[in-house]
């Protein structure tokens, strides 16, 4: 049997120490995670744990000591940075409780959930879906991923970034509201969770706009580093 045109090729990130690639299958995002960016949202109480989804081809991955280029998005002008650690499962999972979910950790990355803030406020506004806030193309740029040999469990470190040198988010991951343990639970009641998923964990207080030229280096301790540079719009098509 043949493909009626070329099958999309699989998106896959580089992994710390190894030639291997890791495959992604989905990309998980939580929403407001730490308390101080949940009160910077206008939010105040702890909630349930909420989550959104960005397709596997929007991951950008950069290879270690390089920096990734991406060019400022179309219809937007309020392009902002969440700096997130990001989990990559190793296991499936099935409405598992958070003493299992440990075990189904591959390793860890940083990522940044880019937004286009604008459009998301908008969508938000109006009761509607996410997407074009958060969910366009290279809108999740990622590290190369520490496996969790190397890392060991990843329950505390700072996480931080800076935009042209100057510090805009910092907080320690031990901040999150709901522990990597509890996401992996809670989300795998809700969907079958495979190998090959990306888990973005929600971003420290501290999201800002970017522009085209800045150049953004973020990370987490234990885990790596990374960093992009924004480009100009890309000429209209
Ligand atoms: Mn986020």
């Amino acid at each position: 049997m043949a493909y009626v045109f070329a099958a999309p090729g699989q998106p896959v990130v580089p992994v710390v120490g190894s030639t291997d690639l890791y495959p992604v299958h989905r990309v998980y995002c939580v929403g407001r995670n730490y308390a101080e960016h949940a009160r910077e949202m206008g939010h105040s109480e702890r909630e349930a744990p909420f989550f959104f989804a960005k397709p596997a081809d929007a991951v950008l991955a950069v290879a270690e000591g390089t920096v990734g280029r991406l060019a400022y998005p179309d219809r937007t002008a309020a392009l902002h940075h969440e700096v997130e650690l990001v989990v990559a499962l190793g296991g499936a999972a099935r409405d598992i409780g958070a003493a299992q979910s440990a075990a189904t950790i591959w390793g860890y990355a940083v990522g940044v959930d880019l937004t286009r803030r604008d459009r998301q406020a908008e969508m938000k506004k109006q009761g509607r879906p996410w997407e074009i806030g958060k969910s366009f193309d290279r809108s999740a740029p990622l590290s190369p991923i520490r496996p969790l040999r190397l890392s060991g469990l990843v329950e505390r470190g700072r996480i931080w970034l800076d935009v042209n040198g100057v510090r805009r988010q910092e907080d320690d991951v031990g901040a999150m509201i709901w522990s990597v343990n509890e996401i992996i639970a809670h989300l795998s009641g809700y969907f079958d969770l495979v190998p090959g998923d990306l888990i973005y964990t929600g971003t420290p207080a501290g999201v800002g706009a970017l522009e085209a030229g800045d150049r953004l280096r973020c990370g987490v301790d234990g885990v790596g580093t990374l960093a992009l540079e924004i480009g100009p719009a890309d000429a209209p098509r």
